[in-house]
């Protein structure tokens, strides 16, 4: 007879709505399954737990879950991504909470994990719920039937902004009798999931600094050259620019033009007269990388200056 544990991992995969798929069920604990992604399917050590109350004299503001027994770590199987959820099922709709397995590999204590309530109720209110811990660990719930949206952000490795996801969702108005919804809501988020990848390494790329003005303070965003919507464009490195918030909104609206063949960048006759301070720590040329897999491209800036014609009239001679 299967342990209850098994049974539980076989409920989880039916809530999942097909985006599991038990590939070998072992103790549950962890076990083998294969998980669908946009970016084909791959393999995790999945560690599977009922969430309950935590018994600590605060059942009116958390829940927990945990492992089997003392000496039951959290495991890789050969070829997987180790990951450890909890199914939630208190309510009407069934909520599964994820924890970072990572950072408890190999830990043979009792290993308990803590998810505040109200985080579970905000997973079943808005579709994506996240607490941040005090040692500054990411734990996300959503709703079982939203798998396959969270299967995106693991292969991925990058979890989106919870208001983006929530926003995504809304829109995309899931249910979880209705696979198309689903779907709809899954490609609603892996493009948000593609921007955040898109946003990190151009970042990186420039050392986190805005390459317009040099200032860091880890608020650099990463500006489309040739923009999301535009035939040709690509969230590839070439085809952005880190840039701080406000030289981002001057290149958006245009005051700002950068010139393909030598990055010199060219400003508005506005920002002399009504921009004097913001115009005079804009560098002359753009500091990009020098490596030409991570450089603005010509050919995407000079698509940008082909698709916003008019906008940028003003900088032709
Ligand atoms: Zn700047």
């Amino acid at each position: 007879m299967p342990s209850p544990r098994v049974n539980l991992l076989h409920e989880i995969a039916r809530h999942c709505g097909g985006a599991i798929r038990i590939v070998d069920e072992r103790t549950s604990w962890p076990a083998l399954v294969e998980l669908r992604s946009a970016s084909g399917d791959f393999l995790v050590s999945i560690h599977v737990a009922r969430v309950v109350f935590s018994k600590r004299g605060r059942d009116a503001a958390e829940r927990r879950y945990e492992n089997p027994a003392k000496g039951d770590p959290i495991v890789v199987l050969p070829g997987t991504t180790p990951l450890v959820l909890g199914l939630w099922t208190e309510v009407g709709v069934p909520v599964i909470v994820v924890h970072e397995a990572e950072r408890r590999l190999g830990q043979r204590s009792r290993v308990s994990l803590f998810v505040a309530l109200a985080c579970l109720e905000a997973a079943v209110a808005t579709g994506w719920a996240e607490h941040v811990s005090a040692s500054g660990e990411r734990i996300i719930a959503f709703p079982a039937a939203l798998f396959a949206v969270f299967a995106e952000t693991l292969v991925a490795g990058i979890i989106p902004e919870t208001e983006q996801m929530r926003a995504a969702l809304l829109a995309a108005e899931p249910s979880a009798n209705d696979a198309q919804s689903i779907e709809r809501a899954r490609r609603a988020t892996s493009a948000l999931v593609r921007d955040a990848k898109f946003r990190r390494f151009v970042v990186a790329a420039y050392g986190g600094a805005c390459a317009m003005c040099g200032l860091q303070l880890g608020i650099a965003e990463a500006a489309h050259i040739l923009p999301a919507s535009a035939p040709g464009s690509a969230d590839v490195a070439v085809n952005g620019i880190a840039l701080c918030p406000n030289h981002h909104a001057a290149f958006d609206r245009h005051l700002l033009v950068v010139d393909p063949a030598t990055l010199r960048i060219l400003q508005h006759p506005k920002l002399s007269s009504e921009g004097e301070s913001f115009s005079a720590l804009t560098r002359e040329y753009l500091a990009a990388p020098t490596d030409t897999n991570l450089r603005p491209s010509e050919s995407m800036l000079q698509a940008r200056l082909e698709h916003f014609a008019d906008q940028c009239s003003w900088s032709r001679r």
